[in-house]
C-alpha cells in the first residue's frame, strides 16, 4: 500500500481515518491503495463548506464563474496523460479509451464556459402597457453528485461544471472503486481558481451518500449508476424534498435489418459490444437480427471478426479493451454466460477465463458471443456490464422493436439498415431516449442532453447540456411597473381584460 486517497474540503485535503477499503489495480487484481470512506460528521462539513461559499458564489458574475472554466479546460488538456494513467491503474480501461472519456468530459466543461448566454434568461417588454417581464435562472444552493465507477472523470465532468457554473456549490460522492482521478481532476478545479468550498469531494460509500440525501441543506441531488440505486436515490431525495435526476442501468439493443450494410454493422458492433468492456452504460449488449438469413451471417461474420481481438493491461495500446472492475464483477460476468449456457443458448465465442500472460490474477473477461438468446432468459432480461454480445432472432421489425419496448430499460438503441423510410418509423416510435440510425452509440453531444426512458433515468430533466441549466436554477419570474409620476391607478378586484 502506498497512500490513501482523501476528501476534499473547503479546499484542502483531509482523511477521515474512521473507516477504508482497497482500491484495485484490475489488470493485476493486486490492492494498490486505500481508500479513505467519510463518515456523516465529514459529509456534514462538506455541506457546511459548500453552504457558506454560497452567498459569495451566487453573486459571482456568471463571466467570472466562466473564466474559471475555462482555466480548468486548460489544466484538463495539460494533464490529460496523467489523469488518463489513473483511470487506467483503478477502472482498467485502455489508455486511448480514457482518453477519449476525458475528451467527453472537457467538452462539458466547455459547454459550461458558455454561462453568460446560457444564464440570459428570457425578457417581455410591454407584457402590459408600461409593464417589463422577465425570468432569472437562480442557483439552487447546494447542489449534490454521486457517480459510479465507469467513467471517474467524464460522469462527475456531465455534473459540476454545469452545476457551478449556473453559481451553485457542490459536494461530490465519487465511486469508491476508482477514486483518484475523480480527487485530482476536482483538485485541477481548485488550482484553476475557484474559492474554497464551491467544489468539495468525499469519498465514501452509504453512509456519505444518505447524509446527502437527507441533509436540508443539499437542495438537488444528480445520480449516475445502477438501476436499483437509482431508484433508491430517487425515492429517498424527493421524500426529503429535493430536487433529483437519477440515472440507472441499461440494455441496450441494436436492430440489424436485412438490407444493411453487414461488415459496416458487425465493425459498429465489436466497438460498441466490447469497447470499455461491456462496462459502458451506453453499450451495446444485445443484436436483434431480424430474419435467419440476416441472424446466420452476422453470427459468422462477428465470429471472424473477435478472433484477433485483444483483452489485456490498460497501458499496451495494442489491446482493444482491459480488465472488468473487480473480481466480484468478473464472477458475476461469467455467471450470465454460465446461465445463457444453461438455458441452452450457443455460446459462440467463449470469453471465460482468458490467459493474458503476466496477468494471470487480473480481472479479465474475454469476448463473448451468445446466439439463440431469447428474451425471458435472466442474462436477457438482466444489464451483464461485461463483454458479452447477445444475439436474439426476430422475424420482423415489428417484433425486434417490440422487445425493445417491452424491456425494462431504455438507454440507448441503434438500427442498422439502408432504408430510410424503416429508420424514420424506428426513431419515431422506439421508446428509448437516445437512437442511433447506424450509429452504435449515440451519445448525445455536449450541447444536448443525455438521458434514458423507462428505469434507465428517474426524474424529468436529462443530464448535462440544456438540461443542465433547469435542473440547476429555479425560474423566477419578475413583473415591473414604474408608474408615471402623479399617475395612480384605482383599485380592481378583476384579473385585467
Ligand atoms: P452503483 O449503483 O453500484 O454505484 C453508483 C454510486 O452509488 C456509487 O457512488 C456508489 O458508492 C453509490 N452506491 C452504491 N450502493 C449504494 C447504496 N446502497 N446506497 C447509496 N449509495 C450507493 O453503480 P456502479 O456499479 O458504480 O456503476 C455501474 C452502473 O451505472 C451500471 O448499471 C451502468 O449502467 C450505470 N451507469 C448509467 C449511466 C447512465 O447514464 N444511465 C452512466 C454510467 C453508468
Amino acid at each position: 500500500m502506498t497512500n490513501t486517497v482523501g476528501q476534499l474540503i473547503n479546499g484542502e485535503m483531509m482523511i477521515d481515518g474512521s473507516r477504508s477499503q482497497d482500491v484495485y489495480n484490475p489488470s493485476t487484481g493486486a490492492a494498490t491503495k486505500q481508500v479513505d470512506l467519510a463518515c456523516a460528521g465529514t459529509v456534514e462539513q462538506a455541506i457546511a463548506a459548500a453552504e457558506a461559499a454560497f452567498p459569495t458564489w451566487r453573486n459571482t458574475p456568471p463571466a467570472r464563474r466562466a473564466a474559471v472554466m475555462f482555466r480548468f479546460k486548460q489544466l484538463l488538456e495539460d494533464n490529460a496523460d496523467k489523469i488518463c494513467e489513473m483511470i487506467g491503474e483503478e477502472h482498467g480501461k485502455i489508455a486511448h479509451d480514457a482518453m477519449g472519456e476525458l475528451q467527453r468530459g472537457i467538452e462539458n466543461v466547455e459547454y459550461a464556459c458558455g454561462a453568460p448566454e446560457l444564464l440570459k434568461g428570457e425578457h417581455s417588454r410591454n407584457v402590459g402597457p408600461g409593464i417589463d417581464s422577465w425570468s432569472e435562472f437562480q442557483p439552487l444552493g447546494v447542489v449534490a453528485g454521486i457517480t459510479p465507477f465507469n467513467f471517474p472523470a467524464m460522469v462527475p465532468l456531465w455534473m459540476y461544471p454545469m452545476a457551478i457554473v449556473c453559481g451553485n456549490t457542490f459536494v461530490l460522492k465519487p465511486s469508491e472503486r476508482d477514486p483518484s482521478s475523480t480527487l485530482y481532476i476536482a483538485q485541477l478545479l481548485q488550482e484553476a481558481g475557484l474559492p474554497n468550498g464551491v467544489i468539495n469531494v468525499v469519498n465514501g460509500d452509504k453512509e456519505a451518500v444518505d447524509v446527502l440525501l437527507t441533509d436540508e441543506r443539499v437542495k438537488a441531488v444528480s445520480f449516475v449508476g445502477s438501476t436499483p440505486i437509482a431508484e433508491y436515490i430517487y425515492s429517498t431525495a424527493n421524500a426529503n424534498g429535493k430536487r433529483c435526476q437519477a440515472l440507472g442501468g441499461a440494455k441496450n439493443h441494436a436492430i440489424v435489418m436485412p438490407d444493411a450494410d453487414m461488415d459496416n454493422a458487425v465493425n459498429q458492433l465489436l466497438g460498441a459490444a466490447f469497447g470499455s468492456s461491456g462496462e459502458r452504460c451506453m453499450a451495446l449488449s444485445v443484436a436483434v437480427a431480424v430474419g435467419d438469413e440476416a441472424a446466420d451471417t452476422l453470427v459468422a461474420k462477428l465470429q471472424e471478426a473477435m478472433g484477433p481481438l485483444k483483452v489485456g493491461e490498460f497501458s499496451n495500446r495494442d489491446n482493444d479493451f482491459g480488465p472488468v472492475i473487480t473480481r466480484a464483477h468478473q464472477q458475476k460476468v461469467n455467471g450470465y454466460i454460465d446461465s445463457a449456457e444453461a438455458d441452452g443458448c450457443k455460446i459462440v465465442v467463449d470469453g471465460r477465463n482468458p490467459q493474458v500472460e503476466g496477468y494471470e490474477e487480473g480481472f479479465f473477461v474475454g469476448a463473448t458471443l451468445i446466439d439463440n438468446v431469447t428474451t425471458q432468459m435472466k442474462s436477457y432480461q438482466e444489464e451483464i456490464f461485461g463483454p458479452v454480445l447477445q444475439v436474439v432472432r426476430a422475424n420482423s421489425m415489428e417484433e425486434a422493436m417490440q422487445m425493445i419496448n417491452d424491456h425494462e430499460y431504455g438507454n440507448g438503441t441503434c438500427i442498422f439498415t439502408r432504408d430510410g423510410e424503416a429508420a424514420r418509423y424506428f426513431s419515431d416510435n422506439i421508446q428509448v431516449g437516445m437512437v442511433g440510425i447506424n450509429v452504435p452509440l449515440p451519445v448525445p453531444v455536449s450541447y444536448h442532453s443525455f438521458g434514458g426512458w423507462k428505469r434507465s433515468l428517474f426524474g424529468d430533466l436529462h443530464a448535462y447540456g440544456p438540461d443542465a441549466v433547469r435542473f440547476y436554477t429555479k425560474r423566477k419570474t419578475i413583473t415591473q411597473r414604474w408608474p408615471s409620476s402623479g399617475v395612480r391607478e384605482g383599485v380592481s378586484f378583476a384579473f385585467p381584460s
